[in-house]
């Protein structure tokens, strides 16, 4: 007899949506079915089935071998290279538990390293500038109930998120929003016709890193104030009309992802965003709220807040915590040759950092910890293949509007493999013996 496992959060991205139902055999060992998730949450159940998944440590030597080492052997060379490093830089941990954060961060305080989650190349910026001027926030619930106007500017989620427009932003029937999408006006911001662009009201196709620019004009529009002719190439009328759109509603919430927080500008884009949800504030209710990719990249965040204070990009290569983005940042590490070792989990620089920084990696004492093969596993002296988290390992994790949500264990982990969090307690054990700490 099949079983159906219900109230699944999935573990893919910053959504977390928790309404899944997966079918699994009797013995409790394998995925057959997947449902209420996307086709990219589906994937990730169904890729820890993989039939020639890794289920052993391996290590890469001088000609570029690869050969099978125990969990021991790999719990000792990364602890060795831990503690014989000066600065090792710790890097990922947005998609794994925050258990496993924590104890992450609990070596690094041990050993004096970098401590740097994705935020370092997506909304780090974000961070940056909600420190400067603060944020008027809410949760995904009081969207989905109060929300009748919103705004995506610089992010795609019919493809990045691709149920949050059906679970909380634009179709869901909630309290106070019982017309669905038909009482909802949709504004996107994006310099594409993306398939969110296409289902807008009103598509601003702005000029590609002109967002601060057209978000002072709204900030202006919004006061009634005179506008040139076009800004960003979106001319005066439509800005005002989006204005209006905006001030008339009920409840405003704007999105934004990586075409804002990454574009010319930066954290000075998302300071202006801000500003003008505090605008709006004035003649309506209104909030902000990054999409937020990894689905616990929020969480990496609090750990480190809770731990140590700083969301990212923490250095504590001095026996204290210092914070310094654009210096401490794992990117400007690499680049300089600051850091003499590498460990990776929870994350994939190998395909998104700078190949200056990759080609860094792979000359340095490295560690990847991921269930899969990826392009950092490849460039890494040791890949510990681990159980998939929120799939074969519960724990918490934090949604993009920073909920907590306890996600489940589904399945069995194939027989000898650990979780992230079992393979870090081993290693923080090991490093307490190297540096005989009690
Ligand atoms: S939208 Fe995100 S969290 Fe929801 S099922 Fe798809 S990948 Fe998973």
């Amino acid at each position: 007899m099949t079983k159906i496992v219900t109230d699944v959060v999935c573990p893919f991205c910053g959504t977390l949506c928790d309404d899944l139902e997966v079918k699994v055999s009797d013995d409790g060992t394998q995925i057959l079915e997947v449902y209420n998730a996307c086709v990219i949450g589906t994937e990730k159940f169904l890729h820890s089935q993989a039939k020639d998944r890794l289920k052993v440590p391996q290590m890469q030597d001088e000609e570029g071998n690869w050969k099978d080492v125990s969990i021991d052997d790999a719990v000792d060379y990364t602890a060795q290279m831990l503690c014989n490093a000066k600065k090792p830089l710790m890097y990922g941990w947005s998609s794994t538990n925050c258990e496993a954060q924590s104890t992450g961060n609990e070596i690094a305080e041990i050993v004096g390293a970098v401590v740097d989650n994705t935020a370092t190349v997506c909304h780090g910026t974000t961070l940056i500038a909600v420190q400067d001027v603060g944020v008027p926030s809410c949760t995904l619930g009081e969207v989905k109930n109060r929300a009748d106007r919103i705004v995506f500017w610089g992010c795609n989620p019919a493809h990045a998120h691709p149920r949050h427009m059906s679970r909380y932003s634009i179709f869901p029937r909630g309290f106070f929003t019982g017309k669905g999408h038909k009482a909802r006006k949709m504004v996107v911001v994006d310099p594409r016709s993306t398939d969110t662009a296409k289902m807008a009201d009103v598509h601003m196709q702005i000029e590609q890193g002109r967002d601060y620019e057209l978000l002072s004009a709204l900030r202006v529009a919004v006061r009634g104030a005179p506008l040139p002719e076009t800004v960003a190439g979106i001319p005066r009328e439509t800005i005002q009309d989006v204005a209006e759109t905006l001030k008339s509603g009920r409840f405003v919430v704007i999105f934004f992802g990586m075409g804002v927080t990454q574009t010319l500008s930066k954290n000075h884009n998302i300071d202006m965003a801000i500003s003008l949800t505090r605008d709006l504030n004035e003649y309506t209710k209104a909030a902000i709220m990054p999409m937020r990719g990894h689905y616990n990249v929020t969480g990496s965040g609090q750990v480190l807040g809770w731990q140590f204070g700083f969301p990212f990009c923490v250095d504590l290569s001095r026996g204290f915590a210092r914070y310094n983005p654009g210096d401490s940042s794992s990117n400007d590490l690499l680049r300089r040759g600051e850091v003499d070792a590498v460990f990776v989990l929870g994350s994939d620089p190998g395909a998104h950092f700078p190949i200056s920084s990759v080609k860094k990696i792979a000359q340095l004492p490295s560690v990847c910890v991921d269930p899969h093969h990826t392009p950092t596993s490849a460039v890494c002296k040791l890949h510990m293949p681990v159980a998939f988290v929120g799939v074969e390992e519960a724990g918490c994790a934090y949604r993009m509007d920073n909920v907590p949500i306890e996600t489940r264990k589904v399945v069995e982990a194939p027989e000898g493999m650990v979780s992230d969090e079992e393979f870090l307690k081993m290693v923080l054990t090991r490093v307490k013996e190297i540096k005989g700490v009690a």
